[in-house]
């Protein structure tokens, strides 16, 4: 049978719900348990896929395309459990599914109501999809009090009473806010956040207390009282120096103990030596490399929440730490800016849309091919690097890509057509902007002797999409010799997915997201190639 285990948070957002399930997950599955993470988000919204990085931050995808929650990396990287499609949901995509049903008549007249069309709808994804799983953690979006997240809690609280309390179980995740005035932690919002919670009928079995210090005796035994909890169901959660000692500090502090007897099962201890070597590299590392990523949404660290982890995964396998630097691409376009980029040991160019800014980051490009500085570049800053190479290696003044407009030499265009599979995929220009992108994952050739393939150890690979652009192959004679190597193909030929300058100490670009699959304890080939292209780079200069 399978056990569900609810989070929810309170207070404040930013807590790191995502983080705190991940690291739950890690820890159940350390003592042996077959765990699944999953995500309720409550806006409307259908998929974060058309929200802005501002807004959202990162889009992950998964391997069967879906575009969901940031979180679904957290819970990925943590547990190395490929996220899927039925793994995350909206208010938006259940409320479309309903009333799709109910136009279609399905519900035979009813008055279609929250409860328990809704709900129902919400449970039925919550249960759904499941094999053999031994737990199957799930994280409610937002902060309990927030009016669209009240069907998500309607339906979690009646699942309590299908699924009886051997089988579920509430987290609520808090803060205790240190107030320097009075030098003491404060127990007041948990107790509030608690209280709203009960007033949903939720009573939490157990409370994740963040704070910045330790929680002496007499608060958390104030917290079980008044919030009606075990004393030992008040699992402090401070800060740590790394994300990757969280479920060890989780388990020091009886979170997993507290989940297995609550469940009433006897498990062996954790083995959390992976987490301990991690940490361990994380915190010792024997040299340091820096990076520039020249993107657009620099402002906001989540919008590249995977690339930076996998860069910090790269630093792992090779034990050195990736000082990152964010610049935005705008500066390169006017005067001489470029001397920002003196120095660095690695240039990264991330995914990216739209004109502004592009003409930045092909500057940066040609900066790191012109001084043999390694570049990275990522779907956008793969397509930016054709550019680069087409203007100023083949002399292809005027070439662009038409995602900036119409343009002489369009050497990265719109796709329309392209196969998954046996699967012929369509688009029309100018249609739905919804969940139209290529994605997830797709197939690669690569070349017998290339860079990539020597990286790779292989001679095909299965990387994650989203783009709506193609390196266009028209260009690819012209651009071969040049200097620029087509490395890595769609199966049918069809599709550039990797280019590479072999003249270079490292030049590579990408049409996929190769962040999305590194893990701490599994960095991905190409990011720890490229960091052991920077460690190289940092011993020159
Ligand atoms: N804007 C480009 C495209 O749609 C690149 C997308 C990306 O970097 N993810 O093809």
């Amino acid at each position: 049978m399978t056990r569900f285990i609810f989070i929810t948070g309170g207070v404040v957002s930013s807590l790191g719900k995502g983080l705190a399930s991940a690291a739950l997950g890690a820890l159940l599955q350390a003592r042996g348990f077959k765990v699944r993470l999953r995500k309720l988000d409550p806006y409307i919204n259908v998929d974060p896929g058309t929200m802005s990085p501002y807004q959202h931050g990162e889009v992950y995808v998964t391997d069967d395309g879906a575009e969901t929650d940031l979180d679904l990396g957290h819970y990925e990287r943590f547990t190395g459990v490929g996220a899927r499609q039925s793994d995350n949901v909206t208010t938006g995509r259940i409320y479309s599914d309903v009333i799709a049903k109910e136009r279609r008549g399905d519900y035979l007249g009813a008055t279609i109501q929250v409860i328990p069309h809704i709900t129902d709808a919400i449970k039925n994804f919550v249960t759904s999809d499941l094999t053999d799983e031994d737990f199957v953690l799930c994280e409610i979006g937002g902060t309990v009090g927030d009016i669209e997240g009240l069907p998500f809690l309607e339906a979690i609280r009646q699942l309590r009473n299908e699924l009886g309390r051997e089988n579920s179980m509430y987290l609520h995740l808090t803060l205790i806010p240190y107030i320097r005035t009075a030098g003491e932690l404060k127990t007041k919002p948990t107790q509030h956040s608690v209280k709203e919670l009960l007033s949903v009928g939720i009573q939490p079995d157990v409370l994740l207390c963040r704070a910045d210090r330790t929680i002496p005796d007499g608060e958390r035994r104030k917290i079980a009282q008044f919030c009606n909890v075990r004393e030992e169901a008040v699992i402090p959660a401070l800060d740590v120096d790394t994300i990757y000692s969280v479920p060890i500090s989780y388990h020091k502090e009886g979170l997993d103990d507290e989940v297995c007897r609550h469940f009433n099962i006897d498990a062996p201890p954790p083995d959390l030596s992976r987490w301990e070597e991690i940490s361990e590299r994380v915190t010792k590392p024997e040299g340091e490399v820096s990076i520039a990523i020249v993107g657009k949404y620099t402002g906001l660290m989540d919008a590249y929440k995977s690339l930076a982890e996998a860069l910090a995964h790269g630093g792992i396998a090779n034990n050195v730490h990736v000082g990152t630097q964010w610049v935005d691409s705008e500066i390169f376009e006017s005067g001489d800016t470029l001397h920002h980029l003196e120095g660095v040991h690695g240039i990264l160019v991330p995914g990216g849309f739209g004109e502004r800014g592009s003409e930045g980051k092909i500057a940066a490009a040609r900066f790191a091919r012109e001084r043999k500085i390694p570049y990275f570049g990522i779907c956008f800053g793969m397509q930016m690097a054709v550019i680069e190479a087409a203007r100023n290696m083949a002399g292809l003044a005027k070439a662009g890509s038409t995602e900036f407009g119409p343009c002489e030499d369009p050497v990265v265009g719109l796709m329309t057509e392209w196969l998954k599979g046996e699967e012929l995929h369509r688009r029309e220009a100018g249609g739905n902007m919804g969940g139209t992108m290529r994605l997830g994952a797709y197939a690669c050739g690569l070349e017998k002797g290339s860079r990539v393939h020597d990286i790779y150890g292989d001679a095909e690979i299965s990387e994650r999409h989203r783009h709506r652009y193609e390196v266009n192959t028209t260009y690819r004679d012209v651009l071969e010799k040049a200097g620029l190597k087509f490395s890595g193909m769609s199966p049918d030929g069809v599709l550039p997915e990797i280019v590479e300058i072999p003249d270079h100490p490292w030049y590579v670009g990408v049409q996929f997201h190769p962040e999305l699959k590194s893990k701490p304890f599994e960095p991905h080939p190409l990011f720890t190639s490229f960091i052991a292209g920077a460690v190289h780079q940092s011993r020159l200069v």
